[in-house]
């Protein structure tokens, strides 16, 4: 609990995270042991008094256990993770094989179509689950409920333990979809190309919140990031403001403006006519193999920076810098 502590501290000082606050004991609650877990025939075996647990072991455990982390969820569920120690490497990172001869897709992602996929030959679309508003009237009738309850009685506790669950199954049926769409993609391309995200400041915007929120843009470019890393595949993040939309894909000429509802348009110049999404996926593929043949041979041929060891990070950066095609048609 005290590196745990030290951990979210250093997290604030250095700017990564919020200050830290104190967790109530109805939130989700968890308990890390460092050493000494075995797992015994389909139980977990905790040093001290705990002893014995039995548990759903969902896969062989490979490698040495090193630390395992007991959770329990709102809705009164245990979990254990169990993080394991293997001999052997993730596979060395393959951009210059991908850019020759593996696919690259461009993902635009969006509210209505929850991905628009253009890999350069064909543009598919996936459409948006709206997994929390599936389940927004049954949620309000349990939160009301739980709202006439007497605080501290039991019959609240279990009115909450329903409305947790209700929560729980959201995000469960939410990770399920990100994960089968990632897995999918992951497989079918070298490259992934996506818009950086600043959902946070989008989740402010009170008339789209939820629907931001419920959609999980950032929970899925990470199942990206760590799926296409385990491969030695590459996810190439490029800047918000790049005009991904106002862009004609075929000729480079830039829109000055391009709103929300228009769907369809025709480019003024070239005379192309292009639907809004897929004109977008095109020009973040472009982008993303501009991106990566001016940076990409450097880094990643080397192996070293392009797969660092944590987190979102396989990703190569950069800002746009204004083509030459859209320059000369100003
Ligand atoms: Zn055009």
């Amino acid at each position: 609990t005290t590196l745990n502590l030290v951990t979210a501290y250093k997290n604030f000082f250095e700017g990564r995270a919020r200050y830290p606050r104190f967790k109530a004991k109805r939130n989700k609650q968890s308990i890390q042991y460092p050493q000494s877990v075995t797992v015994v025939d389909g139980c977990l075996k905790f040093p001290g008094r705990v002893a014995k647990v039995k548990a759903k072991i969902h896969r062989p455990i490979e490698g040495t256990i090193k630390t395992v982390t007991v959770s329990m969820t709102p809705s009164g569920k245990y979990y254990a993770s169990v993080l394991t120690e293997v001999e052997g490497d993730n596979p060395p990172a393959s951009t210059e094989r991908s850019r020759s001869e593996g696919k690259v897709a461009g993902i635009d992602l969006g509210l209505k179509d929850f991905a628009i996929v253009n890999d350069g030959v064909k543009t598919s679309k996936y459409a948006n689950p709206k997994h929390l508003a599936k389940h927004e009237r049954n949620l309000k009738r349990k939160q009301r409920k739980l709202d006439r309850k007497e605080k501290g009685s039991k019959s609240r506790n279990k009115a909450r333990k329903l409305v947790a669950k209700v929560h729980e199954r959201v995000s469960n049926v939410r990770q399920d979809y990100l994960h089968k769409l990632s897995r999918k993609l992951v497989d079918e391309n070298q490259v992934i190309v996506v818009e950086s995200l600043n959902t946070k400041g989008m989740v402010r915007n009170h008339k789209l919140a939820k629907a931001i929120s419920d959609v999980g843009w950032g929970m899925f470019v990470n199942f990206l990031s760590y799926k296409l890393e385990e491969e030695g595949k590459v996810l190439v993040e490029i800047e918000r403001w790049f005009p991904s939309s106002k862009l004609c894909s075929n000729c480079h000429y830039q829109v000055a403006e391009m709103p929300l509802d228009i769907r369809a348009w025709i480019c003024p110049s070239c005379g192309t006519h292009h639907d809004r999404d897929g004109n977008a996926s095109a020009n973040i593929r472009a982008e993303g193999i501009r991106i990566l043949s001016v940076s990409g041979t450097g880094t990643a041929a080397d192996g070293g920076d392009v797969r660092p060891k944590l987190g979102r990070k396989s990703k190569l950066t950069q800002s746009p810098v204004r083509s030459e095609a859209q320059a000369s048609t100003k």
